[in-house]
């Protein structure tokens, strides 16, 4: 049996390998999910009636409607969206916040309708950013009820632009929004705003269904112009 023996190959000269500069990029902004999906939680239902006006007014009530007319214009804008209720249920402020970090992509507006204020004037509140504990090293978990810490920024921008729309929409309306630290929003983890419309004191519901058209129209152009601005980085 023959054998062959392989000759033995000289390994390859060693080339130094060419000690090229790492190239450089250019930092850009992290890609983000598209805004997307509206959820809207029409405050308060079943037995937490919210606000109640000395003619009856019952806050809860007047929430869902608010929450349907928003949920058309946003429909119509394009934006897909959810309710935290459909009906007079009551889920807690825990169960409507998982509704909406269940969801990617999206922003969550709670609608809610004073006791005080100027009929048919609304206020939009975004929750204020803690205070920055300087040497501190973050925490290795968030906890649930400071979640929407890390969107501060963008739920103020939100808030802001919200605002502008209800001073054109609703005559009378600030124009600034509200830092408020509202327990609905401080579990989100996304965009979050509260919207206000006043007041459940007055003799009937006609003014606040007269001004719900405005309010959801406001919303839902504030919405449009906030998905710009977030999904180009800007924030
Ligand atoms: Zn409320």
């Amino acid at each position: 049996m023959a054998v062959v023996l392989l000759a033995q190959q000289a390994p390859p000269p060693a080339t130094p390998i060419p000690q090229t500069p790492a190239p450089s990029i250019a930092p850009f902004p992290p890609a983000r999910t598209p805004i997307s999906v509206v959820v809207l939680d029409p405050g308060h239902g079943g037995a937490d009636s919210g606000a109640r006006g000395a003619s009856g007014i019952l806050e809860k009530d007047v929430a869902l409607s608010l929450a349907r007319a928003v949920q058309a214009q946003l429909e119509r804008q394009g934006f897909r969206v959810v309710l935290t209720r459909q009906a007079d249920e009551g889920p807690s402020i825990d169960d409507r916040a998982a509704t909406a970090n269940a969801e990617r992509g999206a922003l969550f507006i709670t609608l809610h309708v004073s006791s005080i204020g100027a009929t048919g004037t609304a206020m939009a509140f975004y929750m204020p950013a803690g205070e920055a504990k300087s040497g501190a090293a973050p925490p290795p978990l968030v906890r649930w009820q400071d979640a929407q810490q890390s969107y501060a920024a963008q739920s103020r921008k939100l808030a802001e632009l919200i605002q502008v729309q209800l001073g054109q929409k609703l005559r009378g309306s600030a124009e600034v929004p509200q830092a408020v630290a509202v327990r609905q929003l401080r579990s989100v983890t996304a965009p979050a705003v509260a919207v206000e419309l006043s007041s459940v004191a007055l003799p009937d519901r006609k003014p606040l269904d007269a001004a719900a058209p405005g309010l959801a129209e406001a919303v839902a152009r504030a919405v449009a112009a906030f998905k710009v601005v977030y999904e180009a980085g800007a924030l």
